[in-house]
């Protein structure tokens, strides 16, 4: 007999699967594709096409990796790497956060004072996403009712952003709903680091650069990366799942991939096991889910079983994807420098090309983000809808491809002739393939009203749902998105509660 279920194996569930079979619980986990990972899964697209399918890089957390022993199960080497801005006229910008003379230089060509506030603004951000990185790892109460349990973690997260310093912590709290634009105004005269600094804050968020809460975002997305540019894991991002498989193996864990959960058994408003889309019911006391809140609520136990409020508060989460992915692969002679490089040359450009978005269109002139792997190079694309208006992905698919293609030669040269076969992942196929309702990778916008206690939704914030022992764990919820594993883990606290009484 299983003491839990994890439906899914994306990195939270496999943090939380960890830190439970650390505990010493029985625990099982079902993942509807054939491998394990979810969006940060290696995988291979066809002869010499193996690559890191949608996420680009990233890291769990150093305190996670550390809790779980994951060095001695094949946890990779990671490097971060800079973030290089792609100019039409040739010219590029380079943005580090250890603010090496590089990168000092590389400003300075567009502005001698934005070079000098360099170092201080990645002072502010690092400040800023320790704050982030704090809120976190802090289990968020279920408002308006705090039990004294609950305030105290909070009171010590109040008590870290007081140890910033009044003036500090002003600053940090003031950023939150500020735009990119109004942030980067206040620190930098040149719209070319205006723009590269934008481009990480709209990154997987169907936001624009003037669009009020890309502050937080932008917050988010340093935190998640420790800087602007990604950091890059040595032989692809699959090897952080492949050392939480192998680390849950080890204590005792199942994984069975293949095995989609068709619905949630309950007995008597409480989680009782599962069944799988071939028909097999499998039980247990404990259930979690790390599939998107949405899909894990409304399609797997149902309306039918929920209060009504509840059941409009998940109908009300904001899942916006707008993100399409285009791999190429090359002759390797594409020519690309190392880097995470952006094509985001003014901040009115990122602007527009959100504005499509918002109209249901593909971004004519699209923000991008080109990272290479050997002889593949991958686009990240913004913005794509996953609701398109007056057309279908899959006539839209051909249209994508071009015009991402077109927008990366039009700075990358070498790129177009050196292009061999092209596989893309439209908003559509990331719901399809990868479970995402509506495309959206962050399972619910990180959003002002959708982040810490109002994440999933308010009042819902502690892991639970109104069926007793079902849990959420993904990156819906508070701790989430991004790999950094935080939600996986607080989720497998808050269930460990429940599980020692
Ligand atoms: C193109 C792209 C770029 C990104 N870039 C960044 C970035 O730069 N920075 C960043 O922080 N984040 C980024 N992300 C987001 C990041 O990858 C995710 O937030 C993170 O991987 C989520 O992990 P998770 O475990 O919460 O969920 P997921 O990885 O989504 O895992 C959920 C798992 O549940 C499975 N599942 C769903 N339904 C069922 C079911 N019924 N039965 C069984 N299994 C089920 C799915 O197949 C999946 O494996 C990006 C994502 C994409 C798509």
């Amino acid at each position: 007999m299983n003491d839990v279920i994890i439906i899914g194996a994306g990195l939270n569930s496999l943090v939380a699967a960890n830190y439970l079979a650390k505990a010493g619980k029985r625990v099982l986990v079902l993942e509807r594709r054939a491998l394990a990972g979810g969006q940060a899964a290696t995988e291979s697209f066809g002869d010499g096409f193996r690559v890191d399918a949608l996420h680009a890089g990233g890291q769990l957390r150093s305190d996670i990796v550390a809790d779980l022993d994951l060095e001695r199960h094949g946890f990779p080497a990671s490097a971060s790497e800079p973030l290089i801005s792609l100019l039409p006229d040739g010219r590029q910008l380079r943005l580090t956060a250890d603010s090496d003379n590089d990168t000092l230089t590389s400003i300075g060509a567009f502005s001698k004072r934005d070079s000098e506030r360099w170092p201080d603004f990645v002072a502010f951000m690092n400040q800023a996403a320790s704050f982030l990185d704090a809120a976190y790892r802090t289990p968020m109460p279920r408002l308006p009712n705090v039990s004294l349990s609950e305030g105290l973690p909070l009171a010590r997260l109040a008590m870290k952003l007081r140890g910033l310093g009044a003036r500090d912590m002003f600053r940090v709290i003031r950023a939150l709903p500020m735009s990119a634009l109004e942030l980067t105004e206040e620190w930098f005269e040149s719209d070319v680091v205006r723009a590269a600094i934008g481009s990480v804050a709209v990154h997987g968020a169907t936001l624009g650069p003037m669009s009020a809460g890309a502050g937080y975002t932008l917050m988010h997305n340093w935190l998640n990366r420790g800087g602007p540019g990604h950091t890059r894991v040595e032989g692809g991002l699959g090897r952080i799942a492949d050392a939480l498989v192998a680390a849950l193996k080890a204590r005792g864990g199942q994984l069975r991939t293949s095995a989609p959960v068709q619905a949630v058994l309950t007995d008597d408003q409480r989680a009782s096991g599962v069944r799988l889309v071939s028909g097999e019911e499998i039980a247990a006391p404990i259930v979690i889910s790390g599939a998107d809140p949405r899909h894990t609520l409304l399609d797997l136990v149902g309306a039918p079983y929920l209060p009504p409020e509840f059941v409009w508060a998940t109908q009300s989460i904001k899942m916006r994807g707008s993100v399409a992915k285009v791999h190429l692969l090359t002759d390797g002679a594409h020519a690309l420098p190392d880097g995470t490089l952006v094509v985001a040359p003014s901040v009115r450009t990122i602007e527009r090309a959100y504005d499509s978005a918002k109209y249901g269109q593909t971004s004519l002139e699209p923000y991008l983000e080109i990272t290479a792997n050997g002889k593949v190079v991958s686009i990240h694309f913004q913005f794509a809808p996953y609701a398109l208006r007056g057309a279908e992905w899959s006539q839209e698919r051909a249209v994508l491809e071009r015009i991402a293609v077109d927008a990366a030669a039009s700075v990358l040269p070498q790129l177009k002739s050196s292009i061999r076969e092209i596989r893309s992942l439209t908003p559509l196929d990331l719901e399809a393939t990868y479970g995402l309702t509506e495309g959206d990778l962050n399972h619910g916008q990180l959003i002002l009203d959708q982040m810490l206690f109002m994440r999933p939704m308010p009042g819902w914030s502690n892991h639970k749902t109104p069926m007793d022992h079902l849990f959420l764990c993904g990156g819906g919820v508070h701790g989430g998105g991004g790999i950094s594993g935080a939600a996986g883990r607080n989720a497998a606290l808050a269930v460990l509660k429940v599980a020692r009484r």
